[in-house]
């Protein structure tokens, strides 16, 4: 469950702290030292971390401050905190904590609470993890769901706009699956299922693509920056993928094999066109290689 360790940043410029902590945690934990603010903000970023301890008075940078700015860089905004600190009033713990840091321990602390509140800390991270996780990710083919496809489609069609750039979204149907199911058997179905995500994420090149399972046998393609000959070209692979991989389909009317149908629509969402006019272009698309016999792409009308 939880094969690989987690990583603990520990940041203080005091030697001594820094050495207990890192004696302290490193029989369970990856431990990442930093002796001020500049370098803690170096490893958080280069590394991120499960877990900051984080000591507040530092020479050259507050933790305050490294916490302000471990927020706002994307990659390290949602690291859990710790603060360790000398200072020990209940105002000094009750800023902190409103800083958004996850926990206030004070010097000088205790060993087996300070090793108490990091495993309490990373049990949580793991916990958030696992819901996102789950809350993202279908569990059949492990591509993005419809909830995470929702989501990101809105933010692309929104840069897109802002930007100029074409976005290219496809729609691809497993062809005949129904009867596959009828002649294979539910599992196998599930497996070709799978297979043919498979094939889809790996044509899915660039960062800011995305494969997601629509619903049933229907995946959806997001290509932003991408134009319809790109795109096109990107959806011609998978479909020759998934009919090469030969998973024999004795009952389809397109081949003797599993084929798909891929319908797509490239749009530069500039004219104040709602973004679901791209989806019904790219679904009138895919109707279109449905009609046409299957096992093809249709990019346009
Ligand atoms: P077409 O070529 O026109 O797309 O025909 P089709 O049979 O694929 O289309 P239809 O929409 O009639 O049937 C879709 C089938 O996909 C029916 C359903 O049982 C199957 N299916 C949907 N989700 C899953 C799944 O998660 N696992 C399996 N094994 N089958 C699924
Ligand atoms: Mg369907
Ligand atoms: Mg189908």
């Amino acid at each position: 469950m939880n094969a690989v360790p987690q990583k603990v940043l520990i940041a203080d410029d005091d030697a001594v702290n820094r050495d207990v902590l890192c004696e302290l945690l490193q029989p369970e934990y990856t431990v990442l030292l930093a002796k001020n603010g500049a370098q803690a903000l170096e490893r958080a970023t280069r590394h991120v971390p499960d877990l900051v301890l984080l000591d507040v008075m530092m020479p050259d940078m507050s933790g305050y401050d490294v916490l302000r700015r471990l927020r706002a860089t994307p990659a390290t905004a949602h690291v859990s905190v710790i603060f360790i600190s000398g200072l020990d009033r209940p105002e000094d713990e009750a800023a902190g904590l409103k800083m958004g840091a996850s926990d206030y321990i004070t010097k000088p602390f205790n060993a087996t609470v300070v090793l108490a509140r990091v495993a309490l800390h990373l049990q949580l991270v793991r916990q958030r993890r696992m819901l996102e996780h789950l809350a993202n990710v279908d569990g059949l083919t492990e591509l993005a769901n419809r909830r995470r496809f929702d989501e990101v489609y809105a933010v692309e069609w929104q840069r897109a706009r802002r930007t100029g750039e074409q976005l290219s979204l496809a729609l691809l149907d497993i062809d005949c699956f129904k009867q596959f199911n009828d002649l294979y058997g539910h599992p196998a179905g599930d497996r070709a299922l799978r297979a043919v995500a498979r094939a889809a994420a790996a044509q899915m090149r660039r960062p800011a693509d995305l494969a997601a399972r629509y619903g049933g046998e229907e995946l959806v393609l997001l290509m932003p920056d991408t134009d319809a000959s790109q795109a096109g070209h990107v959806a011609n692979a998978i479909r020759e993928a998934v009919a090469l991989a030969g998973i024999a389909h004795a009952g389809s009317s397109a081949a003797a094999w599993l084929t798909v149908s891929i319908g797509g629509a490239t749009f530069l969402p500039d004219s104040g066109e709602p973004a679901a006019a791209l989806f019904e272009a790219a679904d009138a698309h895919l109707y279109k290689a449905k009609q046409a016999g299957r096992n093809r792409v249709v990019w346009r009308g």
